[in-house]
């Protein structure tokens, strides 16, 4: 765990190939007719270096005073506090100015089980991530609306759809490994 990952630096702006690099992500991640196979990573915009990188259920999930399945976002949250000895709400203070998030799937805006939202985990940087690119909605497999994007942006934080040829129907089908229809 302590094992710092090496990442690959992606030219800045090319977001199709960071979402690329988060799609490669989600497909490490454990497979199930319960959950979406999701990856994201943490990027600094200005010189594309990655900072982090999840996937969901990467993670324990009986972490201290957080128990829970954790996402792919949380992960990379997780994975910078823990590099840097600090709070997961303060990882602004160490992140560089123009910190964005690529995700394969939008940030979830509430959970079945009570944990905590990676909506409001994002929140709860108080600024540190201003733009999240992402691949696609939220399929509503599980009845879930998600207007997480409405709140976020009334933070100010923007979120951007990455289009690519064939992206979206990968990433769904990435998302969906495990849902035992389609394929
Ligand atoms: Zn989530």
């Amino acid at each position: 765990m302590a094992v710092a990952e090496a990442y690959p630096t992606i030219a800045p702006g090319d977001h199709k190939a960071f979402m690329e690099h988060a799609l490669d992500a989600a497909r490490r991640a454990p497979s199930g007719p319960d959950k979406f196979c999701v990856g994201a990573c943490l990027v600094d915009e200005d010189t594309g270096k990655i900072l982090s990188t999840g996937y969901s259920l990467e993670l324990p999930s009986d972490r201290p005073g957080d128990p829970g399945r954790v996402h792919a976002e949380h992960c990379c949250f997780v994975k910078i506090a823990d590099q840097h000895g600090v709070e997961e709400t303060r990882i602004g203070d160490v992140l560089p100015t123009n910190t964005v998030l690529y995700t394969t799937m939008e940030p979830c805006n509430s959970r079945l089980t009570g944990n905590k939202p990676c909506v409001e985990r994002i929140l709860g940087l108080s600024g540190a991530i201003k733009t999240i690119y992402v691949g696609i909605r939220e399929p509503d497999t599980f009845k879930v609306v998600n207007s997480g994007q409405h709140r976020l942006e009334k933070a100010g934080i923007r979120m951007v759809f990455v289009e690519g040829e064939g992206l979206q129907d990968r990433i769904l089908e990435v998302s969906m490994t495990g849902h035992g229809k389609k394929q």
